[in-house]
C-alpha cells in the first residue's frame, strides 16, 4: 500500500484560523473583542503547558485572555464565586475551566455554575444534551475539531463504520454522537468501545474510520485495522526516550505497525491537537457574536 495520507491538523487549524480574521474584525468594528477567561486549579505542569498554548494562539489574534491560576486547596464555593462573578463578566464571552479539577471539587458542580452560552467547552449539561439531540451550541472542541480534519479530508462518513475507542464526556462519547448525527459529512455507523468491551480488535478490524481515545499509548496495532482504514489518534501520551526532555510524544496508535495498511491517519503532534485550540478559539468567537 502507498505511503498514507497525513491528516494534518497543523494545515487545518491554520485555515481555520484565516477564516476567523474576518469575523474577528467585524466584532472589533462593533467594539466587542471576543475574551476568554481561563482558571486553572493548581499547578498540575501538564494543564499549564495546555493552558499557555490556548492563551498564547488568543494572544496572537489580539483577542481578550485573563486566567485565573488559583491555589490547589482553593474551596469549591470560592470558585464558584470566581465562576458567577466571570458569568457576569460581559468582556469575557467564554469561560474554560482547566480539567481535572482537585479531588476536593465537584466537577460536575462547577460545570454546572457556568453560564451554558460562555461554555465554550461544551461540558455544560445543557450543551451535551443539545449536542445529543443534534440541535448543537457549542461542540467540546476536541470532537468539534476532528470533524473539521474529516470534512477538510472530503472523508465523508456515510455508509461508513466508525468505532471509537474511549468514551469520556471530553471525547469519545461526543465524537460518537457528532459521527452519527442525521447531517452531512456525519451519518455514519458507530461503534463505541471502551475498557468494558470484550475483543475491541473485533471491532476495530470491522471499521472504516477508528478514532483511538483512550490514553494508552500506541495501544491501536496493524493487526487492529482493515487494509485502507483511516485512522484518527487523539491520544497524547509521554514514554520514556533517550531524547533531551527524557520523552517523548506518542498517540493511542502504534504508527509504526499502522503505517502499511492504513490510507490516512493524524500525525501526533499535529493532529487532533492543534485543532483542539483552533475550535476554542472558534467557539469563543461565536460566543461573542452570540452576544451582539
Ligand atoms: P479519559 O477521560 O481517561 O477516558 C479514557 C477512556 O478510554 C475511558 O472511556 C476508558 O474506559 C477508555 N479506556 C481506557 N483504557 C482502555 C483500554 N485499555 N481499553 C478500552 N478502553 C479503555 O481520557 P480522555 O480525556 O478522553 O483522553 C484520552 C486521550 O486523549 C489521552 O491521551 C489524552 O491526553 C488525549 N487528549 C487529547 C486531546 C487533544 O487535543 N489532542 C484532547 C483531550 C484528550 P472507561 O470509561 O471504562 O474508564
Amino acid at each position: 500500500m502507498s505511503d498514507p495520507l497525513i491528516l494534518s491538523g497543523k494545515d487545518v487549524s491554520q485555515s481555520v484560523y484565516e477564516n476567523l480574521k474576518d469575523r474577528i474584525s467585524v466584532l472589533k468594528s462593533k467594539n466587542i473583542t471576543p475574551g476568554l477567561a481561563v482558571v486553572l486549579v493548581g499547578d498540575d505542569p501538564a494543564s499549564q503547558v495546555y493552558i499557555r498554548s490556548k492563551t498564547k494562539k488568543f494572544n496572537q489574534l489580539g483577542l481578550n485572555t485573563e486566567s485565573h491560576r488559583l491555589s490547589i486547596d482553593t474551596s469549591e464555593k470560592d470558585l464558584l464565586n470566581l465562576i458567577d462573578q466571570l458569568n457576569q463578566d460581559n468582556q469575557f464571552h467564554g469561560i474554560l475551566v482547566q480539567l481535572p479539577l482537585p479531588g476536593h471539587i465537584d466537577t460536575q458542580k462547577v460545570l454546572e455554575a457556568m453560564d451554558p452560552r460562555k461554555d465554550v467547552d461544551g461540558f455544560h449539561p445543557e450543551n451535551a444534551g443539545l449536542l445529543s439531540i443534534g440541535k448543537p451550541r457549542f461542540i467540546p472542541c476536541t470532537p468539534k475539531g476532528i470533524m473539521r480534519i474529516l470534512s477538510h479530508y472530503n472523508i465523508d462518513l456515510t455508509g461508513k463504520h466508525v468505532v471509537v475507542v474511549g468514551r469520556s464526556n471530553i471525547v469519545g462519547r461526543p465524537i460518537s454522537i457528532l459521527t452519527s448525527l442525521k447531517q452531512a459529512g456525519a451519518n455514519g455507523t458507530t461503534t463505541l468501545c471502551h475498557s468494558g468491551t470484550s475483543n475491541i480488535p473485533g471491532f476495530t478490524r470491522s471499521a472504516d474510520i477508528v478514532i483511538v481515545a483512550l490514553g494508552v499509548p500506541q495501544f491501536l496495532t496493524g493487526e487492529m485495522l482493515k487494509d485502507g482504514a483511516v485512522v484518527i489518534d487523539v491520544g497524547i501520551n509521554h514514554i520514556d526516550a533517550d531524547t533531551e526532555k527524557g520523552y517523548r510524544l506518542v498517540g493511542d496508535a502504534d504508527w509504526d505497525s499502522i503505517s502499511s495498511k492504513i490510507s490516512a491517519a493524524t500525525p501526533v503532534p499535529g493532529g487532533v491537537g492543534p485543532m483542539t485550540i483552533a475550535m476554542l478559539v472558534e467557539n469563543t468567537v461565536e460566543a461573542a457574536e452570540n452576544s451582539v
